[in-house]
This record gives C-alpha cells, structure tokens and sequence, in this order.
C-alpha cells in the first residue's frame, strides 16, 4: 500500500488540524506534546505525521519528503512556494501580519516626512514588499522572535509580526498601526506526489475540503 506522509508544526497548528485530520478517518496515535517523537504513527497504518518547525513544513513538502502539509500563509510567502500545490486554505490558525510601532512612536508623520525606518521582522519578503508597494524607505532587521523587544530596546522603530489577540502588543506597549494582510494556514501538497499518489490524497483533500465548508 502507498504511504503518506503529513507534515505538521505542533501547537495551534496541530490542534487546529486535529478534526480536520479525524474528518479524514486520520488520528495520531500519539500527542507530540507530550511524546518526543518527530514521526507520529497514525490508526491508518499507511499515514504518518511528521513533527517539524512551522516555518520548515514547505521545505519538506517542496521535496517530497512529506507529501503534504499544513503551513500558514505567513510561512508560505517567506518561503515562495515553489513546487507546492495550494489547493485549499483551511481557515485555522487565523490572524493578521500587522505593523506596530511603540505607543508614543509617530509613525504616520514619520511616514509623511520621508524618514528612513528601522523595521525588525521574521517576515522579510512580507515586509519589504509592504514597504515597497507604500514607497517607504527601510532598513529590514532579521530577527527570529520576540520581535516586540526590538523597538523597546532602540533596536527597530517598527516591527512587522503576527497579531492574533493584540495582547502581546499591549503587554509590551506597542500599538498596531498598519494591517498587511489576513494569515491563515493552508494545505499544500508535493506536486509529483499529488500525481502519484492521487488515490489516497483526493479522499483526503476532499475529506478536507467537505470539513472546512
Ligand atoms: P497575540 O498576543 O494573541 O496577539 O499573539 C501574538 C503573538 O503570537 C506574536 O508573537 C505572534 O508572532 C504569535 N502568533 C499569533 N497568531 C499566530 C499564528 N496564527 N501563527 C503563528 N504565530 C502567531
């Protein structure tokens, strides 16, 4: 029998596609919270589920090593999606790529006047195409997380991060001032895989498709 490998990031994106998955007749055996394990069996003993870094999910499927994946489109731009197939955007881990500022920071006027800005962000293609398209001139940080700290510390006058609640934001004194688009995350599948193994990926890409509706 054919097997099938999903490639998965633990947390929200996991617990999100757990109904999707049961929907699909698929259920991990295990928890990868709190199991140690990178390959998760299945009760389909031709499924298994790959643990990985949620910004890693469209390296594996892009080369076969899973056949398809879950991936927030966040992730999915920074990665540029070749070779993937996007059939279906699932409408989990739902929240907005935003640009904040410090609460007393004047980013409008700064905007206005021309000034040069220092933006750290995880989210370099995003963001330097957002500034880009506003004619705002950047200088981009690569940071890796707690993008918050950055405009605290003197590091960035502006971050451009995911905002789900706002809280995070809140807590560290910074305030959102620009929305770049809505995030959610969507199923991608291996291009040749989708060919090849199309017998068992349809029922679940429908099996998908019939839960998210
Ligand atoms: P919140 O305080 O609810 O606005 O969440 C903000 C923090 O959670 C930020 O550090 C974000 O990077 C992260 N975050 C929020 N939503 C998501 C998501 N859908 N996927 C990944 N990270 C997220």
């Amino acid at each position: 029998m054919t097997d099938i490998t999903i490639a998965l990031s633990k947390g929200r994106i996991f617990d999100d596609t757990a109904p999707l998955l049961k929907a699909a007749g698929i259920e991990a055996l295990e928890d990868p919270e709190s199991s140690r394990k990178l390959i998760l069996a299945t009760n389909q003993p031709n499924v298994r589920l790959v643990i990985v870094r949620a910004s890693d999910v469209p390296t594996y499927v892009q080369y076969g090593a899973a056949d398809m994946g879950i991936a927030g489109k966040d992730v999915l731009i920074e990665h540029g999606g070749a070779e993937l197939y996007q059939p279906l955007d699932l409408n989990i881990a739902r929240c907005k790529m935003m640009v904040a500022v410090p609460d007393g920071f004047d980013y409008e006027s700064a905007v206005q006047q021309g000034a040069r800005l220092r933006v750290a962000t995880k989210y370099l293609q995003t963001a330097r195409e957002h500034f880009a398209d506003k004619g705002v001139h950047v200088d981009l940080i690569k940071l890796y997380g707690s993008m918050e700290l950055a405009p605290l510390v003197g590091l960035a006058d502006a971050i451009v991060d995911l905002v789900s609640t706002g809280n995070t934001l809140k807590a560290n004194h910074l305030r959102a001032v620009e929305e770049i688009m809505q995030i959610s995350s969507r199923l991608i599948i291996n291009q040749a895989a989708l060919k090849l193994k199309q017998p068992i990926i349809q029922p679940i890409l429908d099996a998908f498709t019939d839960a998210v509706q």
